[in-house]
């Protein structure tokens, strides 16, 4: 059991790691000396949003665990997109041990932004009125890129591999200030929604999310392809919607693929519970434009360059001529469909000029199976036939 006597009160929205370094800064400790108190591994800093001690911090603050996990860490955001059995079941574990998994939460708080972020004017006013500062939840959520009460943009810590984990107090930092992912109207409402999260207690299964957002897509119109949204178009009005360089600086790339995420949280077969892909995929539904149809074709051959390829041509049909066998008989469609060339000349005969050249010179010779203006033609059926299949060699 852990061996701390003192923890300070955590003060309003204040995340967990905050007030154990507050902790150590009263009882005038270094991090690792403080971390000894809580019969922790020593180490220089504190993961801000997430402990796995909770359980002996709660008991030090003579506080509920899981009154701690709702009101001083980001818990309720991370979860809000699983169901209600699933956010009880992973409370209760992660308040009962004394090991929780506190870096698998912290990952996913932080899909779609870093942190450690804070405010400047939040710094004054909090020293002004409980005489020092800590760092906010709600300054360290995914999208969120100015203060909520403030209105003004927040700071970033620039300690390098900062991470999640913090050593000092917002006053100590020389952060720099953070620059939104995304176009300034969609963080208006990235930011409201997220930090509306907080306070949410609602839960519905992960399925009942997605069926609600197919719901939404069909009101509005958008595209179908078959019997199912057109993912394509979903995909292509998404990343026209957020940006593709946005998306990949947000660390939420969608991959040029036809199951791409924003695609299966409307998919009845797969789904996602990270909050930040919810959270961008209802602002999407809600206030992109209803995205275009989009028609794909296959491709079909690429055009010949005849320019270039017409004396290639000719040179081949005669180097084939000067190769064949003494007493061979061939139709002209014969020599061209041996050399590969068939089709593209069929296609382009009146943009080769020097192939047709070379193809009556040949004619002209003892191979040609249709000698011009010496022998009858043998075969004459079989002629036609071929004729008529391939056009007029
Ligand atoms: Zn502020």
């Amino acid at each position: 059991m852990a061996k701390i006597y003192y923890c300070p009160e955590p003060y309003p929205d204040e995340l967990i790691g905050s007030t154990l370094v507050r902790a150590g800064r009263h009882l005038g400790l270094s991090i690792k000396r403080t971390h000894d108190l809580f019969g922790l591994t020593p180490t220089s800093h504190w993961p801000l949003l997430f402990q796995n001690q909770l359980q002996s911090i709660a008991i030090a603050l003579g506080k509920p665990a899981d009154e701690l996990l709702f009101k001083h860490t980001p818990f309720l955001y991370v979860t809000s997109f699983l169901s209600y059995e699933q956010t009880a079941r992973m409370t209760s574990n992660y308040c009962r041990s004394q090991h929780g998994k506190s870096s698998a939460l912290s990952q996913s708080a932080t899909i779609g932004g870093a942190v450690a972020r804070y405010c400047e004017a939040c710094i004054e006013d909090d020293q002004r009125v409980y005489g020092e500062d800590y760092w906010h939840r709600r300054h360290n959520l995914p999208f969120v890129s100015r203060c909520w009460k403030h209105g003004t943009r927040l700071k970033m810590s620039v300690r390098k591999n900062a991470g999640i984990s913090v050593i000092g107090l917002p006053h100590e930092q020389h952060g720099s200030t953070v620059t939104p992912a995304f176009h300034e109207h969609i963080h208006d409402r990235l930011e409201r929604l997220s930090i509306a999260l907080l306070d949410s207690t609602f839960r519905q299964p992960p399925v009942v999310w997605q069926r609600s957002y197919r719901q939404i897509a069909q009101q509005r119109g958008f595209p179908r392809q078959g019997n199912q949204l057109s993912s394509i178009a979903i995909a292509k009005g998404f990343i026209g919607y957020f940006g593709k360089a946005e998306l990949i600086r947000a660390g939420l790339n969608v991959p040029d693929k036809p199951n791409s995420w924003p695609v299966t949280l409307l998919r009845l077969n797969e789904t996602s519970n990270v909050s930040a892909k919810h959270i961008l995929m209802q602002v999407y539904l809600q206030c992109a434009p209803v995205p275009e149809v989009v028609t794909t074709t296959v491709p079909g051959p690429r055009p010949l360059n005849c320019k270039l390829m017409d004396p290639v041509f000719a040179s081949a049909i005669r180097k084939r001529v000067a190769n064949l066998a003494i007493g061979c008989r061939i139709t002209v469609s014969q020599l061209l469909n041996q050399l590969g060339i068939l089709q593209q000349v069929l296609h382009n005969r009146s943009m080769l000029p020097l192939t047709a050249a070379a193809i009556a010179e040949f004619r002209s010779t003892e191979f040609s199976e249709r000698q011009t203006g010496r022998r009858p033609r043998k075969n004459f059926r079989s002629a036609k036939k071929t004729q008529r299949n391939q056009g007029s060699y």
